[in-house]
Parts: structure tokens; C-alpha cells; sequence
């Protein structure tokens, strides 16, 4: 039987959730923080008392069309909201307010890149809406509880065309989506506690078919590696359709994480009537070019760009520039030390290496790494003039250096007698010592076992606990060798 991967082709769309970072909640003053102690987060507004008017979060709309802008979107200058009716328990209005046909930002992409190369994902557009309350079912052994808290945070919906073709391509899209909004810092993009939220659409098809095969749509992924196992599943579970004759049901599915597969919650029906209508308590808003101006001043370098300015300009490593740019943070604290040395390689090499150590240890995030971008520059200046060896460096200055952060690298390696020893006749006396210790080896040596050399220099280091400058050390040591 032939490999049925190679007889069909999996075609995926997914439509993200992120929860906007503004203070307050999309159409009224209420905190829009995460959590909190259940209903503390509540006005009229909030609860839909009557007579109560909603009114637009200006920063909300900033911050979708921020997101719009870096995904190269074409924003729309004239939008409203629509009412979604529906009846729910915790969606106190009887509707949620969402740009239904008038999404804010229509089309754009975001370009990823996976073992196979890179590739763009085209969005279908970035709408703004209200996120609803919560029910909890667990809380009260006979009856659910609501938390009104999240209803009216604001949301925006960042939809794909379904361009998607591996539970991979969508790993690495919703990297990369979640290293934007973090860069933008519009959204803290965190999947675990839900300000994230990804829906799957997955449907299967012959490869060469140009028609879409039917979709089912999969909730509850609570994380990008959970995106990708229910893809993966689910695509199986539809080719295994098809290939037993069987008819496949347009349905929403959800993800269980516990056994890696899906199971129905509903099937869709044709025509879901929500009865749209634009808001009438609210006015249109428009989006001039001033404000368009003003939102894309407040964008920063993106990560895209970045890389390619540190592989081009700077000449690093593409792995050391993806590394680096994956955290704004963390290329922000890289490009301030670069400020103060052209050393970019030993940057990185600290960053990625002693830096990151630190980091993982102490379980902290860059910007409580104790040591300024100037002090970090110096420790580095040290090694490059031969005053420190790296390890020395990294081993025993930099600790101490984390202790006193204030104190100039010098003076600590200076009050630990590691500053390397550059005099002649010290090196040579080590050498000498080293050489005496060893004739046979010397012997070797001069027989022409010239690998010999590396035996000697580490033993030099050795004796003189790393402070031999490895420079001198390996002249002396070639001209001794000759004699
Ligand atoms: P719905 O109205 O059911 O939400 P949309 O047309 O708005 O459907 O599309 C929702 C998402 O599903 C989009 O990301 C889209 O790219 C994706 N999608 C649509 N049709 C398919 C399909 N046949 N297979 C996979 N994904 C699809
Ligand atoms: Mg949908």
C-alpha cells in the first residue's frame, strides 16, 4: 500500500485569540488584568445594567492596528461594531460585540520559516471583539458558577487563510505570532493561562485537488505543541475516513491533551443565525493618517529585521541572530551592549552561553540580569586584550561580578590576582618548570610529535592557574622547543 501522507495533502487555517494588554476592559473602565478574585473586575457596564453605554478603548484599537501594521495588513479606515446575539450564561449583554464583516486589519502575512524553508502564511484578516465571561463548573458541587472578571476584554482574532500544510508550519507560525505580539507588546501571548487561544480548522485532500475537503474545527490547545499533536491526529483521523468510504461531518472537535486525540462537542449547523447588526449605542470609528503615523512611530525593530541586520551589519551566525532575537528583551539588552564594544561574535557568545546559564539557573528573565550593558562590554574588553582568559572570565570574574555588579570587572579581577600575567620572564620561568617536569615528552616532541605542543600549553595554564597570557605562553614555549 502506498504511504497515504504522499496521497494526500493536510490543509490547516487557525484562527488565534489574543487578549489585549490595555489597562482597561474594550468598551467601559473595568480592569482588564488576568484573574483576580471572581467578579471583583464588574460595573454596570461590565453587567449590562440597563441604560448603561459602552465606550471604545482607544488603546485597544491602537493595538490591533499596531499588530495590523507588522503583519504588512491593509487597515480599514471606517469600522464599527456588530452585535453577535446569542444566548449564553456568561455573556451578560445577550450578545458579544465583534467587527463582524468590518474586520480592522484585512489581509497581510507572517512569514516562518521550517526545516523544508521558508514560507509566508497569509492572514485573512485581524478583528476586534469582546471576550465573554468564564462559566466554572467545578467550583460547586450543584450549580455553575460565573466569573464576569474577563467579559469585555478585549480581544482581536488573527485569522489564517488555510495555507497551513503540517502540524509543523503551524508550530512555527504560532512561534512566530507569539513572539510578535510580544514584541509589540500588545498580548503576553501565554497559551497556558488562555490570554492565547487557538483554534485548528484541519480538513484533508488529495494532493492536486484544488478544492477544499471538508473542515472540522479543534478547541481547547493549550499550548503550541498541543496545536500541533491535534493537527497531526486529526488529519490521520480524516485520511482514515476516507479511505474506509466513510462520510466526513463538518464538526467542532475537542483536543485532549491527556491521550493526544479529539472528540466531537458539536456538530455545525449550516446557517448559524446570530442576527448582526452595528451597534447602535456606539458610533463608528475612524482611523486617520495621523493615527496610523503615530501607532507605526511606536512599533520597534521586529525580529525578522533584526536577524537580518545581525547577520548582514554584524556578521553573526544565523543561529546566534535567531537565538538572540527571540525575546525582544533579549535583543534589545544585546543591542545596548554592542553600544560599547565591536566585539558582536563575544557578545553573543556571552549571551548565548554564560548569560543564558545565569539565566536558567535563576530561572530569570534578561532584564533582571544584574550586570549593565557597559560592565558586560568591559569584562568583554578585558578578554579581548589578553587580560583574562574566557574561561577565567566567565568562571570566576563574572560570579563575583554578579555580586557586585557596580564594581568595574578590573578591579574584581584584580582583587582576585587573575588578571593574566603577561611578563616574560614569569611565563618563561612557568614554562620552564613545565618542560623540566616533562623530558621525555620534550623528546617526543622534538622527534616531530608537534601535537605535543597543546600538552605543554595546557600544562603551563595549569601551573599558573590560567593567568599565563596563552599568546606569550605559546611563543616562549615554540622558541624553548627549538633550542
Ligand atoms: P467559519 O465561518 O466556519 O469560521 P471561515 O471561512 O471564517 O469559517 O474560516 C475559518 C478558518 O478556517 C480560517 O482560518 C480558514 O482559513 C480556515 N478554513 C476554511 N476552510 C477550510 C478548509 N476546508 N480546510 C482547512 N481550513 C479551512
Ligand atoms: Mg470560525
Amino acid at each position: 500500500m502506498a504511504d497515504l501522507k504522499d496521497t494526500y495533502e493536510i490543509v490547516v487555517g487557525l484562527e488565534v485569540h489574543a487578549q489585549l494588554l490595555t489597562e482597561s476592559k474594550l468598551f467601559c473602565g473595568d480592569s482588564a488584568a488576568f484573574g483576580g478574585e471572581p467578579n471583583t473586575h464588574i460595573s454596570p457596564i461590565t453587567m449590562a445594567h440597563p441604560g448603561t453605554l459602552p465606550k471604545l478603548n482607544k488603546k485597544a484599537v491602537e493595538y490591533a492596528i499596531r499588530m495590523g501594521l507588522a503583519c504588512s495588513c491593509e487597515i480599514s479606515r471606517n469600522n464599527y461594531f456588530a452585535r453577535k446575539n446569542y444566548f449564553y450564561p456568561d455573556l451578560p449583554k445577550g450578545y458579544q460585540l465583534s467587527q463582524h464583516t468590518t474586520p480592522v486589519c484585512i489581509g497581510g502575512h507572517v512569514n516562518i520559516k521550517t526545516a523544508a524553508g521558508e514560507k509566508s502564511i497569509r492572514l485573512n484578516r485581524i478583528h476586534m471583539e469582546e471576550d465573554a465571561g468564564k462559566s466554572i463548573h467545578d467550583a460547586d458541587p450543584h450549580n455553575t458558577c460565573v466569573d464576569l472578571n474577563r467579559a469585555g476584554v478585549p480581544l482581536v482574532e488573527i485569522v489564517t487563510e488555510p495555507d497551513i500544510r503540517s502540524g509543523e508550519e503551524a508550530y512555527a507560525y504560532l512561534t512566530e505570532l507569539r513572539k510578535l505580539v510580544r514584541y509589540l507588546s500588545i498580548c503576553d501571548g501565554n497559551l497556558e493561562e488562555g490570554s492565547m487561544r487557538c483554534d485548528a480548522n484541519v480538513s484533508v485532500r488529495k494532493k492536486g485537488d484544488p478544492n477544499l475537503g471538508t473542515k472540522v474545527e479543534v478547541k481547547n490547545l493549550n499550548s503550541i505543541r498541543n496545536v500541533k499533536r491535534a493537527i497531526e491526529f486529526e488529519a490521520q483521523r480524516l485520511i482514515d475516513l476516507i479511505e474506509k468510504g466513510e462520510p466526513i461531518i463538518q464538526q467542532t472537535r475537542s483536543f485532549d491533551a491527556g491521550n493526544g486525540t479529539t472528540f466531537a462537542l458539536r456538530t455545525k449547523e449550516d446557517a448559524n443565525d446570530y442576527r448582526y447588526f452595528a451597534d447602535p449605542d456606539l458610533t463608528p470609528f475612524r482611523v486617520t493618517n495621523e493615527m496610523l503615523v503615530a501607532i507605526r512611530r511606536d512599533i520597534p525593530a521586529l525580529p525578522e529585521e533584526r536577524v537580518t541586520r545581525y547577520t548582514t551589519e554584524l556578521q553573526l551566525p544565523e543561529y546566534d541572530a535567531r537565538v538572540l532575537c527571540d525575546e525582544r528583551e533579549t535583543a534589545d539588552y544585546f543591542e545596548s551592549v554592542i553600544q560599547h564594544t565591536s566585539n558582536y561574535k563575544a557578545v553573543a557568545n556571552w549571551m548565548l552561553g554564560p548569560i543564558k546559564s545565569w539565566q536558567n539557573e535563576n530561572n530569570a528573565a534578561i532584564t533582571q540580569f544584574p550586570l549593565s550593558a557597559g560592565s558586560l562590554a568591559d569584562l568583554i574588553g578585558l578578554v579581548d586584550s589578553n587580560q583574562l582568559n574566557f574561561s577565567i572570565a566567565s568562571t570566576r570574574v563574572l560570579p563575583a561580578l554578579l555580586k557586585s555588579p557596580e564594581k568595574p570587572p578590573l578591579d574584581i579581577a584584580k582583587e582576585l590576582n587573575l588578571l593574566q600575567d603577561s611578563d616574560e620572564s614569569n611565563v618563561a620561568a612557568w614554562i620552564e618548570e613545565v618542560l623540566n617536569k616533562m623530558p621525555e615528552k620534550v623528546a617526543e616532541y622534538q622527534k616531530g610529535k608537534k601535537g605535543l605542543i597543546g600538552l605543554f600549553v595546557g600544562e603551563v595554564k595549569k601551573i599558573s592557574k590560567g593567568k599565563a597570557d596563552p599568546k606569550l605562553t605559546n611563543d616562549i614555549l615554540l622558541k624553548k622547543l627549538q633550542s
